[in-house]
């Protein structure tokens, strides 16, 4: 007997296309022999992880035939941070996991999920895995609209109108990833607002601490307004620790409830609990890169512009840049010279490359290298 394997699959599994990461540095040394990379690709932290949370892994190692605690002392410590209940928290492996857990715990066939065009891959990925209805809103073109304006950015006047009565979730990333735009406070107040109170709205603030530098709110502030919102941090970014998974949602108790229900019982291991942790202690680190991030955006803008590059202002640990051509050719010339960076074909833009920005150092390799395609 044979049979398609394809056809096995769960509707909303058989069209998925797999997560695409950023080209690791070891894959690049074997297919091109070339030495001294610089991964400016997946916005990871160019100061390498929190000493702090080194320091608390050497330690955990010693109890990895341990299972972990569940995460009761980093809920505890996130809950001081945040003035809000244990109870209201959900923690993952990433914010990547609490975003498919959201997606799980609210949607089945036949409902509806909204997000815009340009936004984070993870969104369409999870919505579709549940067999429930992506309804895409146009992003801001050119032209703006009074109220949300800024180009390639959420349109929440779009978004609104896709508003039915099948819709449960709403996704929104402030800042978003690739674009680099954000929403400020009124506007994305009065959209949260204006959503009826059965749909729930994910806020994505993966790019948060970078992002308070041009203003963005501090949406889990307003939880106690809206019970329907869900607000995600992780620590991959502005804390360093990318590589050991750990992320979290901030909620409304019966919303987290419900997450943690679907939750794997042990998602987040315990060096990452024990990590994270420590990296919420270091304020020295999350200052110095902040800082340097904030640097670092001005000095790739600037360089990126004086090339005659179209740059798209961003609140992130990146910029979305417009080549001007086909970007291909170009993310491969920058391979060849070791540096690697982000092709943004998948989400429709086959003009642009997302760059990371990276050390003082590492963004001038990668202009000077620009120079050289
Ligand atoms: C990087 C990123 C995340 C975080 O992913 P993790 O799973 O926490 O590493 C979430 N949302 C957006 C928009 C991102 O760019």
């Amino acid at each position: 007997m044979s049979c398609d394997v394809q056809q096995l699959a769960a509707p909303g599994v058989r069209n998925l296309k797999p997560y695409l990461p950023g080209k690791p540095i070891s894959e690049l040394e074997r297919e091109y022999g070339v030495s001294n990379i610089i991964k400016l690709a997946s916005n990871e932290n160019p100061l390498g992880p929190p000493p702090a949370a080194l320091a608390v892994i050497r330690q955990g190692l010693e109890s990895l035939a341990l299972y972990p605690d569940g995460g009761f002392d980093l809920c505890a410590a996130l809950s001081r941070r945040h003035g809000i209940g244990p109870g209201r928290i959900t923690l993952g492996n990433g914010s990547n996991d609490v975003l498919v857990l959201v997606a799980e715990a609210f949607l089945t066939p036949g409902d509806e999920a909204i997000y815009s065009q340009y936004c984070f891959a993870v969104y369409p990925m999870a919505v579709q895995a549940t067999g429930a209805t992506a309804m895409v809103a146009a992003a801001v073109t050119s032209s703006g609209r009074a109220g949300s304006g800024q180009v390639m950015g959420h349109d929440l006047a779009a978004m609104a109108g896709l508003v039915s009565d099948k819709t449960r979730l709403v996704f929104i990333a402030n800042p978003n990833n690739p674009t680099g735009t954000w929403l400020e406070k009124l506007e994305l107040k009065a959209f949260i607002e204006g959503l009826p109170a059965q749909v729930l709205v994910v806020v994505d603030e993966a790019y948060h601490e970078y992002a308070a530098t041009v203003g963005t709110p501090d949406v889990s502030q307003w939880l106690d307004n809206f019970p329907n919102l869900i607000v995600t941090r992780t620590f991959s970014k502005a804390f360093g620790l990318a590589g050991i998974r750990v992320g979290y949602a901030l909620s409304s108790a019966p919303v987290a409830n419900l997450l943690n229900r679907v939750r794997q019982p042990f998602n987040v291991n315990s060096l990452a609990l024990l990590a994270a942790e420590a990296a919420l202690e270091d304020d020295e680190y999350l200052r110095q890169s902040v800082a340097l991030n904030t640097r670092g955006v001005e000095q790739l803008s600037t360089g990126l512009k004086e090339k005659s590059y179209g740059v798209i202002p961003s609140a992130g640990n990146f910029v979305l840049v417009d080549m001007g051509r086909p970007a291909i050719p170009v993310y491969e010339a920058l391979l060849h010279q070791g540096l690697i960076v982000r092709p943004v074909g998948n989400y429709g833009l086959p003009n642009h490359l997302r760059m990371t920005v990276g050390t003082e150092e590492q963004n001038k390799r990668l202009l000077s290298a620009l120079d050289k395609v």
